[in-house]
Formats: C-alpha cells, sequence, structure tokens
C-alpha cells in the first residue's frame, strides 16, 4: 500500500495512492484503521507533503555506507551514528530546496527512510520491524561548509527545507536487493545496492529506541551512500528507490 500526505484546498490529508488517483482517508490512516471518505481525488491536483506528523522527530544516520564513509575521509563507526534534523526541516515531493545565502556549498543525500508505526522503546533487532510502518525516500541535504566549520552538524543538516521527504510511503517495500539512484538535471550521481548498509534496517531502530522512544510517524534516515556532491540552483534533484517511486525537488 502507498499512502501519501497531500493540501488539497488548504487542508492536509492522508490518501491510499491508487494509481494515478489519491482515495481520501478519514485521518491518520494508523489511528483510523485506514477508513476511508471514498473520496477520489487525481494525484496530479494536489501538492504532495512530508507523510509525516508536525510532532514526527527526523533521526538520522551518519555515515553507514563504507564507500560515503571513504568518501568523507573516515571510517565508518562502529556503532550507528545518531543526529536529529528539525521537523521545519521538512518538504514535500515538487516543493523547493532553498539554498541558504550562508552556504557556499549545499549537498544533496539521497536516503531511504524508515517510517515508525508503533511506540518502539528498547526494541530487540528480532523484533524491530514489528515496529516499520513502511519506507520512504529523503534527502538529507547539507550545508558542508558549514558542516566542516561548526563540527557538528545540527546547523548544517537543519536549515528549512533541508529534508525533502516522500513521494509516500510504501508499505509492503522489500529492503533485500533494492537499488537507491539520484540524478542532478538527469545526470546519474548516486547508484547504490541498499543491501550495502553497514548497519542494517533493525539494528538501527535496536540502537535508536535504545535512546529515545520512537513514536509512530517519526522517520529514520539511513544514511546516504557515495556520490554526494553540490546542487546548483535552477537544478532539479531526483532520489529513486525501486519498489518505492522518486522523489523530486528543485533546487532554489
Ligand atoms: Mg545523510
Amino acid at each position: 500500500m502507498r499512502v501519501a500526505k497531500f493540501s488539497i484546498a488548504g487542508e492536509a490529508r492522508f490518501g491510499l495512492v491508487d494509481g494515478p488517483e489519491l482515495v481520501v482517508f478519514k485521518g491518520h490512516p494508523l489511528f483510523f484503521n485506514y477508513e476511508t471518505t471514498g473520496e477520489r481525488v487525481p494525484l496530479k491536483d494536489v501538492q504532495l507533503l512530508p507523510p509525516t506528523l508536525p510532532t514526527s522527530k527526523i533521526v538520522c544516520i551518519g555515515k553507514n555506507y563504507a564507500d560515503h564513509a571513504a568518501e568523507m575521509g573516515g571510517d565508518a563507526p562502529k556503532e550507528p551514528l545518531i543526529f536529529l534534523k528539525p521537523s521545519t526541516s521538512l518538504i514535500g515531493h515538487g516543493e523547493t530546496i532553498v539554498r541558504p545565502a550562508i552556504s557556499e556549498r549545499v549537498d544533496f543525500e539521497g536516503e531511504l527512510a524508515i517510517v515508525i508505526g508503533a511506540i518502539a522503546k528498547d526494541v530487540s533487532e528480532a523484533d524491530a520491524l514489528d515496529y516499520v510502518w513502511g519506507y520512504t525516500i529523503a534527502n538529507d541535504v547539507t550545508a558542508r561548509d558549514i558542516q566542516d566549520k561548526d563540527g557538528q552538524w545540527t546547523r548544517a543538516k537543519g536549515f528549512d527545507t533541508f529534508c525533502p521527504l516522500g513521494p509516500w510511503i510504501e508499505t509492503e517495500f522489500e529492503l533485500d536487493g533494492q537499488t537507491l539512484e539520484t540524478r542532478v538535471d538527469g545526470d546519474l550521481r548516486q547508484h547504490a545496492s541498499i543491501d550495502l548498509l553497514i548497519h542494517k534496517v533493525p539494528r538501527i531502530i535496536q540502537h535508536v529506541s535504545q535512546a529515545m522512544t520512537l513514536l509512530p510517524g517519526d522517520v529514520i534516515l539511513t544514511g546516504t551512500p557515495a556520490g554526494i556532491g553540490p546542487m546548483e540552483s535552477g537544478e532539479v534533484v531526483e532520489i529513486s528507490i525501486e519498489g518505492i517511486g522518486s522523489l523530486s525537488n528543485p533546487v532554489e
């Protein structure tokens, strides 16, 4: 099932993606048992929103592909390395990434994102997948020069618009053998198998839930593979994961 969040007539709603249409859910599908209103809306007529809640937190894992850790000039961390992005950095599919004036270099980072479906605290690796609602795609946009200057990552990764997320949640996504690709204006920049994640999804959920309670709607970005690079104004960045779809955002 593909669950999208969208805005229509100024109102945020959730919908089931059914080909070129959305079937509108009554409320949040997890809290209203997937009840629909029966109303159908053409997908092309709506603005897709990040498929989260206003209270969702965005947990991120750093350096979780060996080739990316190497391109950043270091070893991959032995344990999953956690940081957070603020919810105000979220934008949906098609919305514009705004490069802040104080940065000379703003990079894309294509990533698989886990969406949590149940309250998770101290979850074991064996049980971890029971807490996953589905998966979506994220761009962990990073002001690389500010990241280097600050020595920690909150500001560099926390600007408004720095977390494109979507286009929707795929609840039946199978992790094995899937490929992630990032294109800038159609040019292939990242191409990696999700199988190359150093810390796999169950380990990530175990590790994060040991530190903080995860709530339904929370999102965990799993890290980016090699090939990161800058985005310039006027370019369009598209991240695709087989089995989920494509997240595309223009840059300003
Ligand atoms: Mg990242």
